[in-house]
């Protein structure tokens, strides 16, 4: 399970955060979170709970703007900013762990390179509910990931999101199904694709 935690588009319901938080405390479930950096600077206490409550940490960019528009420099002062941002605020350096907003840069070459000279490896997704999008149903995003991670089976990572009223409202019933199913919930640096790369770089 990956969250990726932005300021959102839109207004969002109060608390879903921390009830999330609390959800995943209570089942017990290890998580990997991207945080926006300029989101960790205007929530500070929500970004230290999420660290707090063991979860793996990654970089979500500073701006959330799409890596491949940047410049050279801007694009290296945007994973930097937001480092910076995560280390000073919540004591976490995000290195390796990098998602593109909107994914967009992951088949991209010289975002990848620019990523890799940073200390960073782009981590997508295999599993995508569209929880952000307010025409899907809670039971919308529910059934795809269940259908979809179990069809993946191992190294299945589901992408949501930290503020949609859709994800909380979908999230208690597709743990349990995936519970049923088999599904063992790990963070991305207990995936074995993914075992060795922290602490690089
Ligand atoms: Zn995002």
């Amino acid at each position: 399970m990956t969250f990726d935690a932005e300021h959102p588009d839109r207004p969002n319901e109060p608390g879903v955060q921390e009830r999330l938080l609390e959800l995943l405390a209570r089942e017990r479930i290890p998580a990997t979170f991207f945080l926006q950096g300029r989101w960790v600077e205007a929530y500070p206490q929500t970004a230290g709970l999420v660290v707090q409550a063991g979860h793996l940490i990654g970089s979500h960019s500073f701006y959330h703007a799409r890596m491949p528009l940047f410049s050279d420099d801007g694009f290296d002062e945007d994973v930097r900013s937001a480092e910076r941002a995560l280390v000073e605020i919540v004591g976490v350096d995000p290195r390796p762990w990098f998602r593109c907003p909107f994914g967009e840069g992951a088949d991209d070459p010289r975002v990848l390179a620019r990523l890799d000279a940073l200390g960073y490896r782009n981590i997508h997704w295999n599993v995508g509910p569209d929880d952000w999008d307010p025409a899907r149903t809670p039971r919308q995003v529910e059934d795809t990931v269940v259908e979809e991670a179990l069809a993946k089976g191992d190294g299945a990572v589901v992408l949501l999101h930290t503020w949609p009223s859709n994800m909380i409202a979908a999230l208690p019933g597709l743990l349990a199904r995936l519970s049923d199913g088999g599904a063992h919930f790990v963070r991305l640096d207990q995936l074995p694709a993914f075992e060795g790369s922290a602490g690089r770089g």
